[in-house]
């Protein structure tokens, strides 16, 4: 589903150009949940931004579900974000005027679905993270936990094929952080491929697979197996 072919991003910073991916090669199949892990700094969000398509490469090639996106147009990038990917972040990114039903709402607004659609299964989605009694909610009235359920529900309604979430249990307390991943677990058991960026161990035992990103490489599994990083 998705192939990274030597992937380099660097930004320009003044005249110096900071080279922050270095070259990164990865797989990842339809179906698979992964857990990308590394220390503050490593380029795991850069990486996230160019799979997610917020973001382009400097250099490389992205194929995502076959389609070489590498050297889409924004619009092009929009398009497939709104088709085919649902991001949930840690700080929740809900808008604070609107409510959770609304928020879920807006996915739909950009794909151009009709009201009643985006009503119903807006419904559907925060029914389906367990928030059917608190659709009226403005955000502020909602835990935290409830917030990312939102998101989570707003990150499922265009139906994607792919989840990102970057540091989706940072701002939580370790219980409500394994509610958060059970929902992220039931969706991939339905067929939704999850990548997660996350610094706790507990929240990548939930991927059947950890990738290390250091200095803006992919650490090799030998070293890892090791145990060498931490
Ligand atoms: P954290 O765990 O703290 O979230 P991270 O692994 O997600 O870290 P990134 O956000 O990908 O790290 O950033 C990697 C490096 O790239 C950092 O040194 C950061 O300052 C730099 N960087 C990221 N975005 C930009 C940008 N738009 N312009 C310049 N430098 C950037
Ligand atoms: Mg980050």
């Amino acid at each position: 589903m998705i192939k990274l072919e030597s992937i380099t991003k660097s930004f320009l910073l003044g005249k110096e150009s900071v080279h922050v991916l270095n070259g990164i090669s990865l797989d990842i199949e339809a179906g698979e949940f992964v857990a990308i892990m590394g220390p503050s700094g490593s380029g795991k969000s850069t990486l996230m931004n160019i799979i997610g398509c917020l973001d382009k490469p400097t250099e490389g090639e992205y194929y995502l579900g076959g389609e070489n996106v590498s050297h889409y147009h924004d619009k092009e990038l929009a398009r497939v974000r709104n088709q085919s990917i649902g991001f949930v972040f840690q700080q929740f990114h809900l808008l604070p005027r609107l409510t959770a039903l609304k928020n879920v709402e807006l996915p739909m607004i950009y794909a151009g679905i009709s009201k009643k659609e985006r009503q119903a299964r807006a419904e559907a989605a925060l029914l389906k993270v367990g928030l059917g009694d608190r659709m009226d909610h403005l955000p502020n009235a909602l835990s935290g936990g409830q917030k990312q359920r939102v998101a989570i529900a707003r990150s499922i309604v265009n139906k994607p094929k792919l989840i990102l979430a970057d540091e989706p249990t940072g701002a939580l307390d370790s219980k409500t952080s394994t509610d958060i991943m059970e929902q992220f677990r039931e969706l991939n058991s339905e067929g939704v491929t999850v990548i997660v960026v996350t610094h706790e161990s507990e929240v990548a035992e939930y991927a059947n697979r950890t990738i290390m990103v250091r200095d803006g490489l992919l650490q090799p599994p030998a070293v890892m197996e090791r145990g060498r990083l931490r």
